[in-house]
């Protein structure tokens, strides 16, 4: 049994104002999980959760990683274990190329790991970006790009997957842009999970988009409405969103639908 990410009874609050109110969900290592549900639902709250944000005040409920309690821990040691957090808000940092920063951040763990090590050695760490370059098809002339300037959605996402693929974690969490629909950053994402997903690998990705299945093949699909997981199924449930909204699903949390 591989490694899981467990939400238990989540609630969160921004600046006090309650958002998320008791959201369970469970992604183990080797499944792909799609997060869906309208703008302003309470995914990215979620995601930036997760990451341990400080302006995200968890009021109940508890964040297992690997049997390990999440709330203990820094943003950097959840990293440090295998959860990986997309840049949710990505910034650019002058001067700062893509493999600058990667190469930063394999260090940085190192590190953690061990305060006398002196670094990936160069030729090493070309080595494995190249390779992972490669596998995720991505031309290598992206290593040399500043980080984030004047990046595209599609490029912030691409930048992601390259720091995914590189760091290898068990648990990924990938939101969507904050840019909202983007759906050059959505098949980005999609390219990149399928050709980095396996049995080591559990996927969380959040989306509002409805016709997610048309990129990405998760295994499971979860709904998010006012705070709350409402409905969680496999993927003919992306599908009934394509067809029917969010309408239904609202009416059946207010009960004027049919049960
Ligand atoms: P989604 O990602 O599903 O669109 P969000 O989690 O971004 O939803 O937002 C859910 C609710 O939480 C919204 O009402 C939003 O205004 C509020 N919210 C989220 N983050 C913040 C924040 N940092 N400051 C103030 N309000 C926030
Ligand atoms: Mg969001």
């Amino acid at each position: 049994m591989g490694a899981a990410l467990e939400i238990r009874n989540l609630h969160v609050s921004v600046e006090g104002q309650p958002i998320l109110r008791g959201v369970n969900l469970t992604v183990q290592q080797g499944e792909v999980h799609a997060l869906m549900g309208p703008n302003g639902s309470g995914k990215s709250t979620l995601a930036n959760t997760l990451m341990g944000h400080p302006a995200y005040e968890i009021t109940a409920g508890q964040l297992i990683f690997d049997g390990v309690d999440l709330l203990e821990l820094e943003t950097d040691e959840r990293s440090r274990l295998g959860l990986f957090m997309a840049f949710q808000y990505p910034v650019a940092i002058p001067g700062v190329t893509v493999a600058n920063f990667l190469r930063n951040a394999i260090n940085a763990r190192r590190r953690a790991e061990n305060p006398e090590d002196k670094g990936i050695p160069i030729p090493a760490f070309r080595k494995l970006m190249t390779e992972k370059m490669d596998m995720i098809q991505m031309d290598h002339s992206f290593a040399g790009r500043y980080l984030n300037e004047g990046f595209s959605g599609g490029e912030k996402k691409r930048a992601e997957i390259l720091q995914m693929a590189v760091l290898e974690p068990r648990i990924a969490v990938m939101d969507e842009t904050d840019s909202g629909l983007d759906i050059d950053a959505l098949r980005i994402v999609a390219e990149g999970v399928g050709r980095l997903s396996g049995p080591d690998l559990g996927v969380l990705v959040i989306t509002h988009y409805q016709r997610i299945l048309n990129y990405i093949q998760p295994q499971f699909v979860h709904i998010m409405l006012e705070g709350q997981i409402v409905e969680s199924g496999g993927p003919e449930l992306a599908l009934h969103l394509e067809e029917h909204g969010y309408d239904w699903l609202r009416e059946k949390q207010n009960g004027t639908g049919e049960a």
